[in-house]
């Protein structure tokens, strides 16, 4: 990749579900100035969204990642669309078109953890690595894929968070909270999955509490599927339950204890915590402007 000129100005914009966060700079490490507005309607929101874009002067490129689903084919009359969302008034929302309508510029767009994946790829915990995941497990569950050095689409983008993990045996008669799946891995171990069991925050119950082993267990079983089925490096873990205390060493261990020495490149296997911190979403739009 080609880094942009000092002359440039690229806009990013991380769209989330609660806020939107905004940037303009010369390249990814050159934020020059950044802000965030809260997800109001979609009118409201993207003409802010715009309004404070435009008031930085004329970017070259604009980079979204975006929650989802999305449509990520360039050859559909579809891409660019935040797709089937139950957020109210945001499906099908063209959120991609209405900045290349009104700013005029090329759009890089993905979704906001492949723009992570890809942010921490390239200049975080996957810095020396072939290929990395990033998953997010906060009020919900998801993971964008970098191998080959670029973000995986498929039909559309991957869905890791709607695996369905072999049950913890002190797991049994919980239902889930997932509406399409009941039990996948987010309708069992998602922030708000904990709290519809145990009526508290992973962090909130004491470190002896069975909790802490189940939710270990789902997610050592998403790092194992990961390494079994993509052969991915570096897994990175982020999002709010991310940070119980623990949680990441606990997942660690029983990963490894699941692949059980059979891997082969398991010596290169690691599943850490995000480098980048709160940033990588919005480094990785600012990325994503940088090659539209
Ligand atoms: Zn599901």
């Amino acid at each position: 990749m080609a880094l942009a000129e000092d002359n440039e100005m690229f806009g990013a914009i991380e769209a989330g579900g609660t806020k939107f966060v905004l940037a303009v700079g010369h390249s990814p490490t050159k934020i020059i100035a950044r802000h965030e507005i809260p997800t109001r309607s979609t009118a409201e929101t993207l003409e802010a969204a715009a309004a404070w874009l435009e008031s930085h002067g004329v970017i070259t490129a604009l980079g979204i990642a975006s929650f989802g689903p999305v449509e990520l084919d360039k050859a559909s009359p579809q891409w660019g669309r935040i797709t089937n969302t139950p957020k109210p008034g945001w499906a099908n929302c063209d959120i991609a078109g209405f900045f290349a309508e009104r700013l005029k510029v090329p759009i890089g767009f993905d979704t906001d953890v492949n723009g992570a994946a890809l942010a921490e790829y390239r200049m975080g915990a996957g810095l020396n690595a072939s290929s990395l995941a990033y998953c997010t497990v906060g009020t919900g569950i998801g993971g964008g894929l970098i191998l080959g050095g670029a973000p995986v689409h498929g039909a559309a983008h991957p869905e890791m968070g709607h695996i369905f993990p072999r049950r913890h045996s002190h797991d049994l008669d919980f239902e889930g909270i997932c509406p399409h799946h009941r039990d996948c891995l987010e309708g069992l171990a998602s922030g708000p999955a904990i709290k519809a069991r145990w009526k508290a925050s992973l962090s909130e119950l004491p470190s002896d509490h069975i909790a802490h082993e189940i939710i270990a267990e789902y997610l050592a079983q998403l790092a194992h599927a990961l390494f079994a089925l993509t052969a991915v490096e570096v897994i990175v873990m982020g999002g709010g339950v991310m940070k119980t205390p623990h949680l990441l060493d606990r997942v660690n261990e029983r990963s490894s204890q699941l692949g059980a020495g059979y891997f082969p490149g398991e010596s290169k296997h690691k599943i850490v915590a995000p480098s980048l911190g709160d940033q990588a979403g919005i480094t990785g739009a600012l990325l994503l402007a940088s090659a539209p």
